[in-house]
């Protein structure tokens, strides 16, 4: 018996230097790989469909009788086939075809197709379905006695191929020839009533005729949940040993504040909300150890994530060390820069200023203050981790808006923050506020305090979901808000991904507003501005030498105006909710009261109405990315960027939301009892993709 996974493929049969290397490129490298290379959809050919009972879309067997085969010229030159089989008639359409093909296809020819059913001018259609003829029934009639896998493939590598493989391994695997490790243990089986390895194994590369294709096909068969389970534990598990590592780190304990703290609270012209209040006491406990705080502050725009970092920035200065506070972009960085001033220049504390911006003079100043500790808190952009930027005694590095930012950014941070085998306390930011079982699966290496809790007398934003039919209407709202001295947002996007054409779209509304307005003092911020174009932009409407801003989503991030009181969103329903309600989250900042215009195009879908609904009936960034999280998916929520660092191959945290309680649940169980199973699961499922562990 051997082991699959130091079975060489060259054991199978057709798989030669060039196969191997084909496969190789799908990341499958022994036998083992070939199992856990699952199908990612089926097709159901063990059944012939009635032509009358077909609909739009189904993946289908007819068989029939040809009636009719012509070639016709219209654009293009095709082979037209009319297939009856009594219930009704389909037209099979070939681009490609040659004379054979023409000859065979003759009227009184029984024909049996595979394809996909389309809606064609008059009548169904199949394009280029598989099919097989004869001028015999008989021997049409055998069709497949298992769900056909379709395998993810790469060029030059044929399903045929892949099938056989499979196939290959599943005989040895069943003549006991083969050995393949169960690595979950059997608590976390028989407490969730999970199938065991091989049988699943089997189900999902072979199915019954009579399994259920529906839940195959997104993945959620209990067989495939199975290993979903297996692969999200993976993944957990590796940020805890992550988290845990970092505990074996050395990090300066600062001490509580007894004199800068009283001070400002005594100096806070309002009282802290009893959510801050406790994620501030979270984070001075983490503080106080020697190991490095690893946390994450998730709260909503507006939620008053600011507070958390200076009295952590507190700690640390009367400790005697410097923090480092980093925003996204130079704006930020200077919005940062500004507030905290206010804050902390009454006690006494010295800020500094480091962005990529700073001329020469000011920058050599900013890295000498940085150099020997006449800075105590220092305010920028990422420059602040540049070779040159020598801190003299960094304890504590606080990143806003952490959701541009994966894994892998948090520790290279990290490393380069860390002195003499002592590394600097983390504090994170994020406003994407995601529901709390997903934050246990996704931050698993951090620790995450939530505020939930906004400061009161906040007003919600209006929120109105208006067809762009009624455009003039929004118009005349702009026109209102802008006599009354209000600032306002306007943001543009389109259907196509191209980068070139949404700024194209922003600018034509831009310059169709500026003639509609000839009051309005228009600006226009696009994603093919640089970013100091940009920033200057938003800086002249911070300054209110601009009325009207019109932009594409560049303007996501925090921005601070809190006279903008006016919020239109073009095709809002294309937008994930969580995207809408940041951009909504930019007014609603100021006193006066705001709205939201979401725009639409056409009919909206069932779905797009529900989205939009939830954005008028609610401004609880908690509440909507649950919403999002149900009525779109993971993606939206977190952001490319994060699910992306996640990439996963049977697993998805959206089809796959009810098991993370139970991969939550089981993490810790798994890494402290099982510790050799966690690490072959690590390898199996992370592999080197992600090296976690090894950072
Ligand atoms: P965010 O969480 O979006 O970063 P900020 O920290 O910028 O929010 O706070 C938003 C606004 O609310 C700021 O003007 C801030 O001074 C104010 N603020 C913060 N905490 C409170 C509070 N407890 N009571 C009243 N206002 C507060
Ligand atoms: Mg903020």
């Amino acid at each position: 018996m051997f082991n699959a996974s130091s079975t060489d493929l060259t054991q199978l049969k057709g798989v030669g230097p060039r196969v191997a290397e084909k496969l190789s490129r799908l990341n499958i490298h022994c036998v083992e790989d070939i199992l856990f290379h699952f199908p990612f959809r089926y097709e159901d050919r063990t059944r012939i469909i009635p032509i009358g009972k077909l609909r739009v879309g189904d993946h289908a067997v007819i068989q029939g009788t040809v009636e009719l085969s012509e070639i016709k010229f219209g654009r293009r030159r095709m082979l037209l086939t009319q297939v009856s089989d009594g219930t009704g008639m389909i037209s099979l359409r070939f681009f490609h075809f040659n004379a054979q093909q023409k000859a065979a296809l003759t009227r009184g020819v029984k024909i049996q197709c595979y394809g996909e059913v389309r809606k064609g001018a008059r009548q169904l259609e199949m394009i280029h379905p598989e099919y097989k003829y004869s001028t015999e029934h008989e021997q049409l009639a055998d069709v497949e006695e298992m769900l056909t896998p379709i395998y993810p493939t790469t060029e030059g590598l044929h399903q045929l191929t892949l099938r056989q493989l499979s196939e290959q391994a599943l005989i040895l695997l069943k003549d006991n020839k083969l050995k393949l490790n169960e690595l979950l243990p059997t608590e976390i089986l028989e407490k969730n009533k999970l199938p065991e390895l091989i049988p699943s194994i089997e189900y999902i590369h072979r199915p019954p005729p009579d399994a259920p294709v529906y839940d195959l096909q997104e993945h959620k068969h209990i067989m495939q949940e199975r290993f979903a389970i297996e692969e999200l534990l993976a993944h957990t598990s590796s940020l805890r040993l992550l988290r845990n590592k970092n505990r074996d780190q050395a990090a300066h304990a600062l001490n509580n504040s007894t004199q800068l703290e009283p001070d400002m609270l005594d100096s806070l012209p309002f009282e802290l909300t009893a959510a801050q209040q406790r994620v501030i006491k979270e984070v001075k406990h983490d503080l106080q150890q020697a190991v490095p705080m690893q946390r994450l502050v998730q709260g909503d725009v507006g939620s008053g994530k600011t507070m958390i970092a200076v009295f952590a920035a507190l700690q640390a200065v009367e400790s005697g060390y410097q923090v480092a506070i980093m925003a996204p972009t130079e704006i930020l960085a200077e919005q940062h820069y500004k507030n905290m001033l206010v804050w902390f220049e009454r006690l006494n504390i010295n800020l500094a200023w480091l962005t990529g911006k700073l001329k020469t003079r000011p920058r050599r100043e900013a890295l000498a203050a940085i150099a020997d500790h006449d800075a105590q808190v220092i305010v920028g952009t990422h420059a602040l981790f540049q070779e040159e930027v020598l801190f003299a005694k960094l304890g504590l590095v606080v990143i806003d808006e952490q959701h541009r930012f994966g894994v892998h950014q948090r520790l290279a941070l990290r490393e380069k923050g860390k002195q003499q085998g002592f590394y600097p306390h983390q504090l994170i930011m994020t406003a994407t506020p995601i529901p709390r079982t997903l934050a246990m699966t996704v931050y698993a290496d951090l620790d995450v305090s939530i505020i939930d809790e906004l400061p009161p007398g906040r007003k919600p934003v209006e929120t109105v979901v208006i067809p762009d039919s009624r455009r003039d209407e929004i118009v005349q709202r702009v026109v209102k808000a802008s006599e009354q001295g209000r600032q306002i947002y306007w943001v543009c996007s389109l259907i196509e991904e191209s980068e070139v054409l949404q700024c194209q779209a922003a600018e034509d509304t831009a310059n169709l507003l500026a003639e509609a307005l000839p009051d309005v003092r228009i600006g226009l911020v696009h994603g093919r501005l640089k970013p100091e174009q940009k920033d200057q932009v938003m800086s002249h409407f911070k300054q209110h030498e601009l009325d009207l801003i019109v932009a594409t989503t560049v303007i996501e991030v925090g921005v601070d105006v809190p006279n903008a009181s006016l919020m239109i969103i073009e095709n809002a329903e294309r937008f994930g909710l969580a995207q809408l309600h940041q951009l909504r989250g930019r007014v609603g900042r100021g006193s006066q009261e705001s709205a939201c215009v979401l725009m639409y195009h056409g009919n909206l879908s069932q779905n797009a109405r529900s989205r939009l609904a939830v954005m008028r009936e609610t401004n609880d960034g908690f509440v909507i990315s649950q919403k999002d999280l149900e009525l779109r998916g993971a993606g939206e929520v977190l952001g490319t960027k994060q699910t992306g660092e996640m990439q996963m191959i049977i697993a998805d945290i959206f089809k796959h939301q009810h098991l993370l309680p139970i991969v939550n649940r089981w993490t810790d169980t798994l890494i402290a009892e099982h510790p050799q199973q966690t690490q072959l699961l690590i390898q199996r499922w992370v592999g080197d993709k992600q090296q976690f562990a090894s950072v």
